[in-house]
């Protein structure tokens, strides 16, 4: 016969292990599996949480003690002419490619910094604690790495780069649309593997 302590004893491993089975289920459900990235609402998670943070303590100087980030940078990526890699040499090619590029992105960024898949063939870095020229900095050199690396036969992938930061955003939803925003420009007016700015669009 088991006493009640035991019997209290075995509820409570198999509590922890329930615990630890719901952690697993949900860390699988904020990664994509194909790039190891966060998906979009892992990566809208962990971001939105840092960005309400730095906000608040920008707009609260005094009750940061030991809080020194004050800044966040978004580069928006996307692939271009990504359909006719699909079209020409299979989807899994296409997802070769997808791999290649984001292990780009994951290798030139620092291990804080956060990094998605945000659509299909569009993947997203924020980098933590950046302002807005440091992360165009970074976003040419990954640009640059990706063009000279990433080939498909003879072809030279590209991607079309955004950035934004929290120097013209204050929400997760502005940091995106600015960074979206941007990426489109370096794509319809710079003709492709180009970075713009979210500080250099139109207001
Ligand atoms: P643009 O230069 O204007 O960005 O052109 P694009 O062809 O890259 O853009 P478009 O939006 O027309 O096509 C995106 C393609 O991405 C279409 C879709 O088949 C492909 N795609 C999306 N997700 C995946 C994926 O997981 N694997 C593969 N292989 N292809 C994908
Ligand atoms: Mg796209
Ligand atoms: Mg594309």
């Amino acid at each position: 016969m088991t006493s009640m302590a035991e019997e209290l004893k075995e509820l409570k491993q198999e509590l922890r292990k329930k615990d630890l089975q719901i952690e697993e289920l949900r860390k699988l459900a904020t990664k994509d599996p194909l790039t190891g990235f966060y998906n979009r609402r892992g990566f809208e998670e962990e971001v939105g949480r840092l960005v309400k943070d730095i906000d608040f303590f920008k707009k609260n100087p005094a009750t940061r003690k030991h809080f020194y980030i004050d800044s966040l940078s978004l580069l928006f990526f996307d692939i271009d002419d990504f359909k006719s890699v699909n079209d020409q040499y299979g989807h899994k090619a296409g997802d070769q490619v997808l791999q290649q590029i984001s292990q780009i992105i994951r290798q030139k960024v620092r291990n804080i910094d956060i990094v998605g898949r945000w659509g299909g063939e569009e993947l997203v870095a924020a980098l933590v604690g950046s302002h807005e020229e440091d992360a165009f900095r970074k976003a040419e050199e990954i640009r640059k790495a990706i063009k000279s690396r990433v080939k498909i036969n003879d072809r030279e992938m590209t991607v079309s780069v955004g950035v934004s930061s929290l120097d013209e955003s204050e929400t997760f939803e502005e940091l995106l649309k600015y960074a979206d925003q941007a990426m489109y420009v370096a794509k319809k007016e710079r003709g492709k593997n180009n970075t713009v700015r979210a500080s250099e669009l139109k207001k």
